[in-house]
């Protein structure tokens, strides 16, 4: 079922969009060969009418194969966006486009789950890695100390 609306319909009523984008469709090209699609994407969407847009909302889910970043091992996660909204505009430079009276959803809908795909993925958050090493460095973030202190002026700015 491919994530295409049609604007004649939605002149008429709110479309709802459910069933499952094959993977191939979806073409998540993830860039990381430790993240993998493994599953059609999962969507049950609601898309109205605006006066010059389409208001986009409802739920996106998939299943991902990842592969730890610290012990190698390869786990299955799911990626859900829910509530996940999207609203396109109809006119003006972004409008997006319509052929046939029909709007493809996809490549909108491909771009948010890039977005959120695991930068690190790892098994568990407190995942040791394969074997014991002195990474003491690895602990220390860096930006912290800078951080802590630029906050407090943003707040010292508020306050004036
Ligand atoms: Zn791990």
């Amino acid at each position: 079922m491919p994530l295409i609306v049609n604007l004649r319909h939605l002149e008429e009523h709110d479309v709802l969009l459910r069933g499952e984008l094959p993977l191939a469709e979806l073409d998540l090209d993830t860039h990381d060969e430790l993240v993998r699609v493994t599953s059609p994407l999962w969507h049950e969407l609601t898309v109205q009418l605006l006066e010059d847009s389409l208001l986009i909302s409802g739920s996106l889910r998939l299943k991902l194969e990842c592969q730890c970043v610290r012990c190698l091992k390869s786990f299955e996660r799911d990626l859900e966006l829910n509530p996940w909204t999207c609203l396109l505009p109809l006119e003006g430079e972004d409008q997006v486009p319509v052929v046939n009276d029909c709007a493809d959803l996809t490549p909108y809908v491909r771009e948010d789950m890039l977005l959120e795909l695991p930068q690190h993925p790892l098994c568990k958050p407190d995942c040791r890695g394969l074997e014991k090493t002195k990474t003491g460095k690895a602990q220390k973030t860096g930006g912290t100390d800078e951080l802590i202190p630029s906050a407090w002026a943003e707040l010292d700015k508020l306050k004036l």
